[in-house]
């Protein structure tokens, strides 16, 4: 019976590591619930970046043809400028990231980056443009240090370090009994959500991409947490083109436009200090949080966060 059941035990033992190695793929994606297939027109040419600039030029988008996700948004976001999302939660914000970072080609209407056409440039080269600090990120089952590198695999040992000190994770990794060389992710160490957006921020960081899309974390972080990682963000933004898909208006104060994105249509832009004096969605949000700073998500009123 043991000859029968040991193959069995290992076989079971082969496809757990398999099935692993697959969810972490997936989950490394985790803009994308099914990764769909896009290709690289036939002639392609790489993205040239100049300065970073992003433009939506009434973009209409569904994954569902019987369902319009995205109806006529346009924005433009110039070079190093920040412009933040807002938006019951199913308004389509990520939707927004994920055509930028084009895991689905739009219906009609054109994103570009530096006036090109994302459509009309390889994958590759878009890719390697922006860089994306994700609500939840997943951890390879490897070392601390090798998951910070990911962003870069050719860094040096001093880059990631100086990456790490700027996401404000280098003290943590440090005070490790094996540094660097920790294992973190399902078998190794588990970091807390506000320690695996550092790690999030450090990757972006090495691969420093002329446009940066963060999209904040739902999840309460304790004040001193989240006036970190916003310390570490705004070095991350600086000088780069930004997108942030918001939850907490603390984030969106400072941004040079604000979407407050529903259903899917632009309801209301501005910066903060104008969109509050119209008296709006908006506004009310606001004056929500203001009565009750713990409701941190910039849904509408009356309408169910994420
Ligand atoms: P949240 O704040 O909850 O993350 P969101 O504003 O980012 O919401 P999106 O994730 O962009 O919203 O989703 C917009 C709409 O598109 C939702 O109605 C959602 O159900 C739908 N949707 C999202 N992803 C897919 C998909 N892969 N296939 C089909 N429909 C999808």
């Amino acid at each position: 019976l043991m000859q029968l059941f040991m193959p069995l035990n290992f076989l079971g033992f082969a496809y757990r590591e398999i099935k692993q190695g697959l969810v972490d793929m997936e989950r490394m994606f985790d803009l994308i619930d099914t990764p769909p297939e896009v290709r690289d027109a036939a002639q392609a040419v790489p993205l040239q970046v100049t300065d970073g600039a992003v433009a939506f030029r009434d973009v209409d988008f569904a994954y569902d043809p019987r369902r319009p996700v995205l109806c006529g948004v346009s924005f433009e976001v110039p070079a190093g400028r920040k412009m933040a999302i807002v938006g019951p939660s199913g308004a389509g914000k990520s939707t927004i990231t994920r055509l930028l970072y084009r895991f689905y080609d739009i219906g009609s209407g054109r994103v570009e980056i530096d006036g090109q056409d994302i459509a009309t440039v390889t994958q590759d080269s878009l890719r390697r443009a922006i860089g994306i600090v994700p609500q939840d990120t997943v951890l390879f089952n490897d070392s601390i240090g090798y998951n910070i590198r990911y962003g870069r695999p050719e860094a040096s040992d001093a880059e990631v370090e100086a990456a790490a000190r700027a996401a404000q994770i280098h003290d943590f990794v440090a005070g490790l009994p094996d540094g660097y060389d920790t294992l973190v992710g399902e078998r190794g160490l588990k970091l807390s959500g506000g320690e695996k957006q550092r790690v999030a921020i450090a990757r972006a960081l090495l691969k420093d991409p002329p446009v940066m899309v963060f999209d904040e974390a739902t999840s309460a972080l304790d004040s001193e947490t989240e006036k970190q990682i916003q310390s570490s963000l705004d070095r991350v933004a600086a000088r780069r083109t930004t997108l942030v898909i918001a939850h907490r208006l603390s984030t969106v104060v400072d941004a040079d436009e604000i979407l407050v994105l529903i259903d899917g249509r632009i309801a209301e832009r501005g910066r903060h200090a104008d969109l509050l004096s119209q008296g709006g969605a908006y506004a009310a949000l606001w004056a929500r949080q203001q009565r009750d700073p713990a409701a941190e998500e910039t849904a509408a009123p009356g309408q169910e966060a994420s």
